[in-house]
């Protein structure tokens, strides 16, 4: 059996390994390493398969989330709220614009955010909802939408584990997560479901003004070359991991339906474990399975962790700590945040391995070996 990984990024390379280095051999020979050909490419790429008007390339994730936040003329005081349960860079770039984060509470069940939760959280000082499309499916976006225009807000989707996802509309309609709310961002980390060989994100909007502004803020609010109308970052997506994205995107339903058929397995497997609950996919959006994650009861959680990788067996909890309980926001006097739903479910959550590579083999053997723990 070949040995088993969280993400397996060299098993997927070897696959697509002559296509690859032909397009980065490509890059090195032109000599094209920021703003290169392949970069417009990616853009217009991905503007056909999200079927969105504008893409801004930038340098990562937490970059795109940061300007979006920029673009939208957010200042200090103003009130973003954004779920508990995600990963910290959510809510640190609100924290670095100094603005004030507002913590709401996650659907224990689609583990993304409660719209009843949110809507209570609105104060007159609100300005934007963050919401996160966690593990890769859709937040509740029809009513996120809904209560963003009933209070005239701003949405931020962080789609950085989601790419690819599809949100359906009551009346049938469908949209790629990330392209819903004012402006979309999204990861390329490596790990992500379309990642590249380095750090790289990008950011997505339908309004031309935003699009625009957002392209100055990328670089250095420059409107034109050494005149810089406003304050920016320095935030590129370099040539050669757009060469690599290019040949990935072509590949991503692909890779989603490697998930999904990985996370079918693991579904089938734990059928009858009263302990475990399997991931619920909510009736408006699909699953892209960035991360597979089981919620235990009555399972001693660390011990399962050990006992795993004692049989080289790789899990994870995403995450340990929740946004409202980081350090980080020590200064910010926040108030003694209650959210029951986000502290049960960073107590019971464990992710297992999830990637495009995973044999039946290999998942025999991770399910099985939960199993035995949990059972025995
Ligand atoms: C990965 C991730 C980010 C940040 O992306 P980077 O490219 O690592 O900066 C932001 N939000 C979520 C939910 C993520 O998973």
């Amino acid at each position: 059996m070949r040995p088993i990984q969280m993400v397996d990024l060299k098993t997927q390379y070897n696959a697509i390994k002559t296509e690859i280095n032909e397009a980065v051999l490509n890059v090195l020979e032109s000599s094209a390493y920021i703003n290169g050909k392949p970069v417009q490419e990616l853009c217009d790429s991905l503007s056909a398969y999200l079927d969105v008007k504008h893409v801004i390339p930038c340098a990562n994730g937490t970059d795109a989330l940061q300007m979006a936040m920029m673009a939208l003329d957010l200042q200090p005081g103003d009130e973003v709220i954004t779920p508990s349960f995600t990963f910290i860079a959510t809510t640190e770039v609100v924290a670095l614009l100094r603005l004030t984060p507002v913590f709401v509470e996650v659907d224990p069940k689609t583990f993304c955010i409660d719209p009843v939760a949110l809507e209570k959280a609105i104060t007159p000082k609100t300005k934007a909802i963050v919401p996160v499309h966690l593990y890769g499916q859709a937040a509740n976006m029809e009513e996120i939408m809904k209560i963003a225009s009933k209070h005239n807000l701003y949405v931020i989707e962080d789609n950085a584990q989601a790419i690819g996802c599809d949100y359906t509309f009551s009346d049938g309609t469908k949209k790629k997560t990330g392209t819903i709310g004012t402006i979309g961002t999204t990861s390329f980390f490596p790990s992500k479901n379309l990642g590249a060989y380095g750090d790289a994100g990008a950011i997505f909007t339908n309004d031309d003004l935003l699009a625009n502004k957002l392209r100055m803020i990328a670089n250095h609010g420059q409107s034109q070359r050494y005149y810089h109308d406003l304050v920016g970052c320095n935030s590129r997506l370099d040539t050669i991991q757009a060469a690599i994205l290019n040949i990935k995107l072509r590949k991503l339903d692909e890779y989603i339906a490697a998930r999904n058929k990985a996370a079918a397995f693991y579904n089938k497997a734990f059928t009858n474990i009263p302990e475990i609950t399997t991931p619920y996919i909510a009736p408006y959006t699909n699953h892209v399975f960035h991360q597979y994650t089981l919620v235990l009861e009555g399972v001693d959680r660390d011990a399962l962790n050990k006992f795993l990788a004692e049989k080289q067996v790789p899990s994870m909890i995403y995450y340990p700590v929740p946004g409202h309980k980081q350090n980080m926001f020590s200064s910010f006097g926040l108030p003694q945040y209650e959210l029951k739903h986000t502290d049960w479910l960073t107590e019971r959550v464990i992710s297992l391995p999830m990637h495009t590579e995973l044999d039946e083999e290999q998942l025999g053997y991770i399910a099985s070996a939960v199993i035995e723990f949990i059972t025995k």
